[in-house]
């Protein structure tokens, strides 16, 4: 691959075209086996544009059926002397290569795809999920012929060594949000380490994964390694967590499906289960902060893609001198945005994903107005069409309300105030979550005396948010089992297993 085209992935340096506006919509159908089929029910299921609440297209609505075809083709393509099991490792870290240089090259039209579907603000959905997808199925590509056991000594007759080996069939769950980007951080170390897959995309997102599929089989992938599933989580989902022939799961959605999936696995075969879930997560600001951009960092961390992200910075922690400055800000900085149809020109917001999530969103925010914090801007719906919601403030937030303890998912920043270290600490880790946090201070003692006390698996410190493939992301407590992404996220798609060999008397 040329250097060209490698810098090209980096967001900075790259200019942003036009949506594409007389796209088509090519591929609604199972992917299994390198070939495209109907449901085994006949039935279909319809897909939205949440900006306008039409119908884009209707999709093959995959159920158990199809999920066993999916298994049985990736099972078959995980036999030992498969095309894909006698390949060499570089050779796969050449597919993953060679899929995210059609990806750029389908570039425009995946940004297009996300942004329609998922209400993504197109410059955000072509620089930053396009790019982070580039990276993360180029990241892995490079791990491909690089994942080594070692060798151990024992005692002087023996001596052991391991194999890092595929685990299997691997089940992918992904969620709504981002739905190219955690496509690229399943399959990437999956099938790096040789795995197969059966993803099934959310039921309101399945279009880019779609597409993806029609590269896979252009790249070259042999048939089942990767088969794509679209369909409901009760159905389609819950038949790979609960198959007896899927080796792992990894799901990214929320804590109280990640129970579901858990639960599945234990109920059918164990299967290995890796969880992203959701997060309340702490952020931060101590007084001697760079005021400026600990405001700008708390507002993205908490406003980006409308607050559904599930690292969202959405209990913001102020220390009591600057509370009333930083909330003057944060108010103002909230009351710039622009929101309209996410493919227009200068539109910062777009809308949220579906009426579900708007009208629990809009809950929350009642129920804050209830509970008695100060609404200081936004506090309901936007517009005539579409799921909008205006971009909300409170302040004088106490830790009891419900905003203060739900994951809300949408455009609503909470305040409060602290006074003291221990009770910061204290305070922002009384959540069964525990995804992410932030801490804004010049002082670099509270900086790492706080980075260490917070139960959370990432630590932003003046900073907050974005993701690199190269750096581990997972929960602790109920935000998640396990670390995708960086190193720590290959051990999640392999199995070790220990050799051990007699020497030769005479020779030991
Ligand atoms: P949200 O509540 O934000 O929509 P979910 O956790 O419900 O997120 O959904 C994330 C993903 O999990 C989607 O692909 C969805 O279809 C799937 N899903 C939902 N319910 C189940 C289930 N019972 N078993 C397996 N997957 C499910």
């Amino acid at each position: 691959m040329s250097s060209k085209k490698q810098a090209s992935a980096n967001p900075a340096e790259e200019t942003i075209p036009a949506p594409l506006t007389n796209y088509k919509i090519q591929y609604t159908k199972i992917f299994i086996n390198n070939e495209w089929h109907d449901s085994v029910s006949g039935k279909k299921f319809p897909v939205f544009n949440p900006a306008n609440e039409e119908k884009i297209c209707d999709v093959e609505e995959g159920d158990k059926a199809d999920v066993d075809k999916a298994v049985k083709a990736a099972r078959q393509a995980f036999q030992l002397g498969s095309p894909w099991r006698t390949m060499d490792a570089s050779q796969r870290g050449r597919l993953l290569n060679k899929l995210a240089d059609l990806m750029e090259r389908d570039r425009l039209l995946l940004a297009t795809l996300e942004s329609v579907n998922a209400g993504k603000i197109f410059p955000n959905a072509y620089k930053m999920d396009l790019s982070t997808s580039l990276n993360m199925l180029r990241y892995f590509a490079s791990w491909a012929d690089k994942i080594q056991g070692r060798t151990i000594p024992i005692d002087g007759q023996f001596f052991s060594y391991t194999r890092h080996e595929p685990i299997g069939v691997c089940g992918q769950i992904l969620p709504w949000n981002f739905p190219l980007v955690v496509l690229m951080v399943k399959i990437g170390p999956a099938l790096c380490c040789g795995n197969t897959v059966v993803v099934k995309p959310a039921e309101q997102t399945p279009l880019t994964a779609l597409h993806v599929a029609s590269l896979i089989k252009e790249a070259g992938f042999p048939p089942g390694v990767v088969n794509i599933v679209p369909g409901y989580g009760p159905t389609a989902g819950a038949a790979i967590s609960s198959h007896m022939d899927v080796d792992k799961v990894s799901f990214t959605g929320s804590t109280e499906v990640g129970k579901l999936i858990k639960e599945a696995a234990g109920k059918s075969n164990l299967k290995r289960v890796t969880l992203e879930l959701g997060g309340k997560s702490p952020c931060i600001v101590f007084a001697d902060a760079d005021l400026d951009s600990a405001v700008e960092f708390a507002h993205h961390g908490v406003f980006f893609h409308q607050g559904q992200c599930c690292i969202a910075a959405s209990r913001l922690f102020v220390e009591e001198s600057i509370y009333n400055e930083f909330v003057q800000r944060s108010v103002e900085r909230a009351k710039k945005y622009t929101l309209g149809n996410p493919l227009n020109p200068g539109i910062q917001q777009g809308p949220q994903i579906d009426k579900e999530q708007y009208t629990k969103i809009l809950d929350l925010i009642e129920s804050g107005k209830k509970e008695g914090a100060k609404l200081e801007c936004g506090g309901g719906p936007w517009g005539e069409k579409g799921y909008f919601i205006q971009p909300t403030v409170f302040s004088n937030v106490t830790d009891e309300m419900r905003i203060a303890k739900e994951e809300i998912f949408g455009p609503v920043q909470q305040i409060m105030k602290f006074k003291t270290i221990d009770e910061v600490i204290r305070r922002a880790n009384n959540t069964h979550y525990g995804l992410a946090a932030g801490i804004f201070t010049k002082d670099l003692d509270k900086a790492l005396t706080i980075s260490s006390a917070l139960q959370a698996g990432t630590v932003w410190v003046n900073c907050y948010g974005g993701a690199s493939a190269q750096v581990p992301f997972g929960g602790y407590k109920m935000s998640g089992n396990g670390r995708e992404m960086g190193e720590y996220g290959l051990h999640e798609y392999t199995e070790v297993k220990t050799v051990t060999i007699k020497i030769s008397e005479k020779n030991s």
